[in-house]
């Protein structure tokens, strides 16, 4: 199957900016809307690529890391990412820039030599989420040489001597059909120079693979699927160049109680019969260490939500809390007494009918429909 650009899905330039990104998702959304469309799985699949790319193009971070990487920014597998190798071809312009790029665009030579960024998984317990958390976590990436101190040679003097491939340049040229196409210099990587007495421990590039803890701080409010940017925690980029970013991305272990909606936590609570008919209470687990009680209204039904405002997830970036809803599933017993099904079946004999209106007025239509 083939990816669709984002930007191209959406039906918008590269360089838009947010509002005509939200109008054309919001008119495309409503366009493929599978409402509209009566499951027609061609028109889902659409509508379900439309909202996974608005869900990258509206926010500034995940965007940027799409415009640099492509989905691959989004993908599992972990592990660095190399800027040039697999951001994929998207159409006419992204071929032209990759001919033309490295010399069009003065960055690209300072960019090869940054670090790559990297990403890593982070699963979470929900209370985590809840409170925000500081983390330990191994990364194993290139990071500045010990030995050399990220120089890439040992000698007290200049390490490098003028590249003999490009001159000092830092490009090369080559036919490439009708083009002559320059390229970054595959033997200096763009610097114009090389190391003359590289250092054994990194080859003269600075940086060696190394395994490292580090702490990071998870804000609360995060969930599946945030991504946390982590400045300069990336490899190390060759020779003292900047290093690269550290991607965190959110996973959430399974709950054994609350799901989540947002900001919202939701609990099926299962209730008797009886405290469904006569009314009661319940006590939930609060995700902060508290114990919330609610109260059961005489008659509720299955599929009833009570909900306990504040009580929910903490806002990512914000004050407050979301709500907790607790979604009751009225129980039928299944294993009785004989006492049991004895008083049962006399409240039996005493029903008129008026006990259960639903039930009632669901029969006499169903009579009526019959009858009619
Ligand atoms: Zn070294
Ligand atoms: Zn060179």
């Amino acid at each position: 199957m083939v990816e669709q650009d984002y930007y191209e899905l959406l039906g918008v330039q590269r360089g838009a900016d947010d509002a005509s990104i939200k109008a054309a998702y919001r008119r495309l959304a409503k366009e493929h809307h599978p409402d509209r469309h009566n499951g027609c799985s061609d028109k889902e699949a659409q509508f379900k690529a439309i909202n996974e790319a608005y869900d990258i193009l509206k926010d500034p971070q995940k965007r940027a890391a799409y415009d640099r990487f492509g989905k691959a920014a989004f993908q599992n597998g972990g592990g660095g990412h190399d800027p040039f190798g697999d951001a994929g071809f998207n159409g006419f312009s992204d071929i032209f820039s990759t001919i033309f790029g490295e010399f069009m665009d003065p960055r690209a030579q300072q960019n090869a030599a940054r670090g790559a960024d990297l990403r890593y998984d982070l699963e979470l317990k929900l209370e985590e989420a809840f409170t925000g958390v500081e983390k330990t976590i191994n990364v194993q990436a290139m990071a500045k040489c010990e030995r050399c101190t990220g120089r890439g040679c040992l000698s007290a003097d200049r390490c490098a001597s003028t590249c003999k491939t490009c001159g000092g340049i830092g490009k090369v040229r080559a036919q490439q059909g009708f083009f002559v196409v320059e390229r970054g210099c595959p033997m200096c990587r763009g610097s114009g120079e090389v190391i003359t007495d590289p250092c054994p421990n990194c080859q003269g590039e600075g940086r060696a693979l190394a395994q490292r803890k580090l702490s990071v701080k998870v804000p609360a409010g995060v969930d599946e699927g945030t991504r946390i940017r982590v400045a300069g925690e990336g490899e190390a980029g060759i020779r003292g160049a900047a290093n690269g970013d550290l991607y965190l991305f959110v996973h959430m272990k399974r709950h054994p109680i609350y799901a989540r909606e947002g900001t919202t936590l939701v609990a099926d609570c299962p209730v008797s019969f009886t405290t469904a008919a006569l009314g009661g209470a319940i006590s939930l687990p609060g995700i902060d260490g508290s114990t919330i009680e609610l109260k059961i209204p005489a008659g509720i039904q299955s599929g009833e939500q009570l909900r306990h405002r504040g009580s929910g997830m903490s806002v990512l970036n914000g004050r407050g809390r979301g709500d907790l809803v607790a979604r009751i599933l009225v129980e039928t017993p299944t294993r009785m007494t004989s006492r049991q099904k004895k008083l049962l079946d006399e409240f039996r004999e005493t029903e008129t009918g008026e006990e259960c209106p639903a039930a009632k007025s669901f029969f006499a239509r169903a009579r009526d429909y019959f009858g009619g």
